[in-house]
């Protein structure tokens, strides 16, 4: 017996990177993802379709697992670097994880 499975709309991007940034978070994480409106055949040059709206669904069943990913995803990228010095003495504005100077990795400020 099939059980045919339920999809629900999981949200609506409006770029191709976004839907195709979101689908293969999704998929990492072992939720099927259907996505309606994304042109996946003969070549994509450079850049979303104007006005494009790229629907994403997924199974019923998965819909509370991926929002709590969808959350996870949006902390992680919601998470600035504030502006920072470098070991070399070098200012580096806030959200560059970089030194533009020495090319050193942001450190946590290890406080006093
Ligand atoms: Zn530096």
């Amino acid at each position: 017996m099939d059980h045919e499975i339920e999809l629900t709309r999981l949200l609506v991007c409006e770029t191709e990177l976004q839907a195709k940034i979101v689908k293969g978070f999704l998929e990492e994480n072992g939720i099927k993802v259907m996505v309606k409106g994304l042109d996946t055949g003969g070549s994509v040059f450079g850049g979303a379709v104007e006005d494009a709206e790229i629907e994403i669904f997924v199974s019923v069943d998965d819909l509370e697992k991926t929002q709590e990913l969808l959350e996870a995803l949006e902390e992680e990228e919601g998470d600035p670097v504030p502006e920072w010095i470098c070991k070399c003495g070098e200012e580096v504005d806030e959200g560059f994880e970089l030194c533009w100077s020495c090319g050193a990795e942001y450190q946590e400020p290890t406080g006093e």
